[in-house]
């Protein structure tokens, strides 16, 4: 008997039918003498709506009662799927992030998980349940409602699998698997069998929506293996976990493209210690999250900064970097949100010279601009301009050969 935890996506339970069918494949699991333990998220575009409702009321949210409305998505999701599982006669209990004791901070919106209280799940396993526990909320130690960001229900599901040491962490969602591009933007992608939580998190991070980057963070740090499979069929789907042989890693293993990205740069900064704190800090403090900073050389004692951060937190980062601007006596703001990040990851860059400048010749045949580039150890991030994302990410594919078996 093992203990599994599996994690069923908005698409997953979106409508009666699809709430069957995961009850279904639940109770088969459960049947074959595992312990098991479902998240669920929010039924389709639930959580999309539920903001936008938000919005209609009030232009500015307080995080709080977002948090307060955005936590009953999943909560639909727990209480359908458990009435399902009744049906099938298992056994079943649905609970809130909040009634398992899944402590967070209180940054609203945000949440991270502090600690996982595994008393009640465990008490609910031994009486033979089935327990489905709502994705993406917790609550703080004074008992506020949390959520843990966007794509967040991945992440209850590793914190979970961590806390229970279960035997697997299964991700089930609208696809096959990890691919080496979105099929949609590259019809040539292929599914990877296997790929490392480096890559994995690279390819989160960058833009590849299967799981999100924090719950893979999350899932090396506690060695909790996952895999990606879909829930409307049987196939092999795609396992993530620490690969040892990097020998072996391929060069380049995907590309990624990412169009939640905006521009900001600030003009003539002075070139003294202390400037670059000043506006970092100030974003860190209303919890933006910046990628990519370059600073330009220096002329006469000034330099440009530009960085990018989300679109979603475009508008608050421009108002921080004109107060910041004021402070330090920069001479101008600007910020452009039509641009795109295109990015290649592969735990072979390592050691393989010239992966960027193949990235780059490819670019320039096709005539494509770069506005800012990033490197890691296995990644190469080019900022472009939107409307050519999806030829790039194209022309990067046919280049590093990815359509073809390694
Ligand atoms: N329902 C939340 C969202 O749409 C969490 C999740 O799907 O994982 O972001
Ligand atoms: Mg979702």
């Amino acid at each position: 008997m093992a203990l599994i935890v599996q994690k069923y996506g908005g698409t997953s339970v979106d409508g009666p039918e699809r709430v069957k069918n995961v009850a279904r494949r639940v109770v088969e699991t459960r049947r074959a003498g595992h312990q098991v333990v479902v998240v669920v998220s929010a039924p389709g575009d639930t959580t999309d709506r539920l903001i936008a409702m938000a919005k209609e009321i009030s232009p500015n949210p307080p995080a709080r009662e977002l948090d307060m409305l955005l936590a009953t998505g999943e909560q639909m999701s727990i209480a359908l799927l458990a009435m399902a599982i009744q049906d099938l006669g298992e056994p079943v209990i649905s609970l809130t992030g909040p009634q398992v004791g899944i402590l967070t901070d209180g940054v609203h919106t945000k949440a991270r998980i502090l600690e996982v209280n595994c008393t009640r799940l465990r008490r609910e396993l031994e009486a033979g349940k089935i327990v489905i526990v709502a994705g993406f909320q917790g609550a703080t130690p004074d008992n506020e409602i949390t959520t843990l960001g966007r794509g967040g229900s991945d992440t209850t599901a590793v914190a979970l699998a961590a806390a229970l040491k279960a035997d697997l962490c299964q991700i089930y969602t609208d696809v096959d698997g990890v691919y080496t591009a979105d099929p949609r933007v590259v019809p040539e992608a292929r599914k990877l069998s296997c790929i490392s939580y480096d890559e994995m998190l690279e390819l989160a991070s960058l833009g590849a929506k299967v799981l999100q980057a924090r719950s893979v963070e999350f899932a090396k740090l506690h060695k909790v293996v996952l895999e990606v499979r879909s829930s409307f069929n049987n196939n092999e789907g795609t396992i993530v976990k620490e690969v040892q042989d990097m020998e072996k890693a391929m060069v380049v293993t995907g590309v990624a493209g990412d169009r939640n990205v905006a521009r900001i740069a600030i003009y003539d900064v002075p070139d003294r210690p202390g400037i670059a704190r000043a506006l970092f800090e100030a974003l860190a403090k209303e919890n933006i999250n910046v990628d990519m900073i370059v600073q330009s050389a220096m002329r006469d004692g000034i330099n440009d900064i530009a960085f990018t951060v989300a679109r979603d937190d475009l508008a608050k980062a421009v108002e921080v970097t004109e107060r910041v601007k004021e402070q330090i006596g920069a001479s101008a703001v600007a910020y452009d949100d039509k641009v795109a990040k295109v990015s290649i990851v592969g735990a072979g860059m390592i050691t393989n010279p010239g992966v960027a400048a193949g990235m780059f010749a490819c670019l320039a045949e096709e005539g494509i601009n770069i506005h800012m580039i990033s490197t890691s150890e296995i990644k190469v991030s080019c900022i472009i301009d939107e409307e050519h994302l999806t030829r790039a990410m194209q022309a990067l594919h046919k280049w590093f050969r990815l359509d073809q078996e390694a």
